[in-house]
């Protein structure tokens, strides 16, 4: 398309008659004007919702698969975070996904973060699995810089009306998200920076040109952060030019707008709806017809007779010596009949083109329009179940049922928050499913104190048996419990830290746009400490009260501290991170489960109903201290949590305590 004015309707036949590409099905449609029209459907953050829930607003593969054969599109992709989420996936470390993915017939995939969970050798296994190529240029071995996925590009050839069109496509995942996986599952890699991603984009476009690409894909597992510091697609389309389409992910918002003269889309997540761009496009040859004179002029198109003088002397004769005069001739007339021939320079170019670059570029991209089909339109009579993929679907649910379906407790209760959304409620507050897996870890490794990241915890589980595919569904990463020693003073940093990006995560919330903090999945649920803070205090200075086993947190002491082995090196937590390892334990689910059948239901229901970390106030200066009553009445206005005041005794002795910090 950035050649248009150097290449025109000649090369176009040259090229058709001398037919250099092979053919491969016809999915493209040529419209009543000679336009022809391009799909793409597309996915992103479907988390392993694989199948169709009109009450959870999953649309499933199965009616994916039936879209795909309704529409025959010409490309088929997904943006990433697709073979991990629910116990369906992580039972079988993504296999089940993979396998869903190549019945449907997938073309290429942008890794997600979350596709690294399961280790990156077990991602380049789910990328042959489900036959599809896993596309991320900015992924490559820190030592040797060599890209990590086998393939660079995807170029499809797409075969409509005698003519070939190329669709090249390449991937990016953001590098903000290289530690939102456990550090062993990205070993070796590196994702580059945000700079560095904007070059590797502008390589990409550079080679999928030269390869004379008509239409240019961008898989980016980047998405439409509004936080600030973290990388956004848009920074792609604008420091990239070139890209056609950009279909993102990440961040499961729905996007369709137009950067830089790139589109950019993403369908929302968890299959929620399915995407589909339309490209139509016109050759060259009949955008060349429509010049009227005036812009001939602008341009310098020369008269027609003059053309084909021009073809004559200087076309060499080795172009054009296998089809001798009849392809001269025919290239003259068409030209002549349908084409405002090129200026002389222009066609002296194309003759150079041809000569050394036979695919050259020939069709401009005139329109794109992206349009969603959501779960609500795909009823079962506009758009039923693929039978194949359906039957594919209950055969893997069979074999995984007895697994799942294993009873391991009973919870009178929700573990959960005060909505259905425990991706939000789990980062804005404790919640009672927090307190119970963080008293879980100190059950199985006996620390005395023990914390859960809020991005750990991915489902609630709902009042009465639980069974082992919901632990699963809650703790999907298959992390496991390490102990580390901490000191006191460190323990209060995390608790400071914690509350300051709840805090953060709240403003977000209320704001209700896209500015989560990049860490709000650090903020902590956690068991075997209590404290207090003061959200009217200055940042590190809220906790005013902390106790361990009953006992005022020592600062100068070490306390043993249980937590996942992701947590365990969050940059969030700095003291806890270079804390050297005691121990490690179990995988996380499997010591709730533990926990579920040996802890006894005392130990439980004190866990889910004793709030740990708590809002209140700090007391006053023992000098001037306040009625008692009013303090109380201040500490218990939290309606999330509910607790109890904090006990005037208490804060007397934290004053002084407070003193040594
Ligand atoms: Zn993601």
């Amino acid at each position: 398309m950035k050649k248009i004015n150097k290449v025109l309707g000649l090369l176009l036949i040259v090229l058709l008659v001398t037919g250099v590409w092979g053919t491969t099905a016809l999915a493209a449609t040529v419209n009543d004007d000679q336009t022809i029209t391009l799909k793409i459907i597309h996915t992103n953050d479907i988390h392993s919702r694989y199948t169709y829930s009109a009450q959870n607003n999953t649309l499933g593969f199965a009616k994916l698969k039936t879209i795909i054969n309704q529409e025959t599109p010409d490309l088929v992709v997904d943006a990433g975070d697709i073979f991990h989420g629910q116990s369906f996936a992580t039972i079988e470390n993504g296999g089940s996904i993979a396998e869903l993915m190549a019945a449907v017939g997938y073309d290429a995939m942008a890794p997600g973060n979350h596709d690294f969970n399961y280790g990156s050798a077990r991602l380049l296994q789910l990328g042959t699995m489900a036959n599809t190529k896993i596309l991320a240029n900015n992924v490559t071995y820190s030592e040797s810089g060599n890209l990590f996925f086998s393939d660079d590009y995807l170029i499809k050839e797409i075969v409509v009306a005698d003519e070939v069109i190329k669709i090249g496509v390449f991937g990016l995942i953001s590098p903000d998200i290289y530690s939102d996986t456990a550090p062993a599952n990205v070993a070796g890699l590196s994702f580059g920076t945000q700079e560095s991603v904007i070059a590797t984009a502008q390589q990409a476009v550079a080679a999928l040109e030269a390869q004379d690409c008509d239409v240019i894909v961008a898989l980016t597992h980047i998405g439409d952060s509004d936080n600030g510091t973290l990388m956004r697609s848009d920074a792609i389309a604008e420091g990239a030019p070139g890209i056609d389409v950009i279909v993102d992910g990440h961040t499961h918002d729905v996007e369709n707008r137009d950067v830089n003269g790139t589109l950019i889309v993403q369908t929302g997540c968890y299959f929620g709806a399915v995407g589909e761009v339309e490209i139509t496009l016109k050759n060259d040859l009949a955008l060349a017809a429509r010049i009227d004179s005036a812009e001939a002029a602008n341009i310098g198109v020369v008269p027609a007779e003059a053309t084909a003088e021009i073809i004559a002397t200087e076309i060499p004769a080795e172009v054009i010596s296998s089809e001798d005069d009849i392809l001269a001739e025919n290239l003259i007339a068409e030209i002549n009949t349908e084409a405002a021939p090129l200026d002389d320079d222009a066609l002296v170019a194309a003759v150079a083109d041809i000569q050394t670059d036979q695919a050259a570029v020939s069709y401009t991209v005139v329109s794109k329009t992206e349009t969603l089909t959501t779960v609500a339109q795909a009823t079962d009579d506009v758009i039923p179940a693929d039978p194949t993929v359906a039957a594919l679907t209950a055969a893997i649910e069979a074999r995984e049922d007895p697994i799942k379906k294993q009873v391991v407790g009973n919870t009178p209760v929700k573990l959960g928050g005060s909505t259905d959304n425990i991706w939000q409620d789990v980062r804005l507050g404790e919640l009672n499913l927090g307190r119970a897996l963080s008293d879980s870890y100190r059950f199985v490794t006996g620390a005395e104190i023990a914390a859960e990241n809020a991005g750990g915890i991915r489902a609630q589980i709902p009042a009465g048996d639980i069974n082992k595919g919901q632990v699963i569904d809650v703790l999907p990463f298959g992390n496991y419990l390490v102990t580390k020693s901490v000191s006191g003073a460190d323990i209060k940093k995390m608790l400071e830290t914690s509350i300051e990006i709840g805090i953060n995560n709240q403003i977000a919330n209320d704001k209700n746009d896209n500015s989560w903090p990049g860490n709000s999945g650090s903020y902590l649920q956690w068991s075997g400490i209590t404290a207090q803070y003061d959200l009217a205090k200055p940042i590190g200075q809220r906790v005013f009260s902390a106790r361990v086993g009953g006992v005022d947190l020592d600062p100068n002491r070490s306390y043993t501290i249980a937590c996942n082995n992701y947590l365990a090196t969050s940059s969030d937590y700095p003291g806890l991170k270079t804390a050297a390892i005691i121990n490690e334990y179990s995988a996380c689910d499997e010591a709730f489960i533990s926990y579920l059948q040996n802890a006894g239901h005392d130990r439980f229901m004190a866990a889910i109903n004793n709030a740990n970390v708590t809002k209140g106030t700090a007391p006053q200066p023992a000098s001037n201290p306040q009625p008692a009553q009013s303090a109380q009445k201040k500490s218990a206005n939290n309606p999330r949590t509910g607790y109890g005041p904090w006990p005037w005794t208490m804060m007397l002795r934290s004053v002084a305590y407070l003193a040594v910090w």
